[in-house]
């Protein structure tokens, strides 16, 4: 079951950038990756290619972490919880385990 989503502020729980929070980019859920603004940044080389727009030496950005190493950050109680799930009106809903309020 994924429940982090696209747009999702979320808080890094395990590896290098511990303790980071940050909004998700994308999620992958068949490999089960989210990539993190901000977060596992990996320099990489970047050769001149003639194109203005391109630029040229060593960048920055993010690579992707594993989804077990994030948790979503409520926006109600602002803490890092679990997630569950709710149906209501037959849509299903994540709810903050820790105040009960609705994420989306
Ligand atoms: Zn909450």
């Amino acid at each position: 079951m994924n429940n982090i989503r696209k747009g999702d502020m979320v808080k890094v729980i395990a590896g290098n950038d511990r303790g980071k929070r940050g909004e998700v980019h994308s999620v992958d859920p068949k490999n089960g990756r989210v990539v993190v603004a901000g977060v596992n940044l990996v320099k990489k080389h970047q050769k001149r290619t003639g194109d203005v727009r391109t630029q040229a030496g060593i960048i920055e950005r993010e690579g992707p972490i594993d989804l077990s190493q994030v948790m979503i950050v409520c926006k109600s109680c602002g803490k890092p919880t679990r997630v569950g799930f709710t149906f209501e009106g037959g849509k299903k809903s994540r709810k903050c385990k820790k105040c009960g309020q609705f994420i989306d």
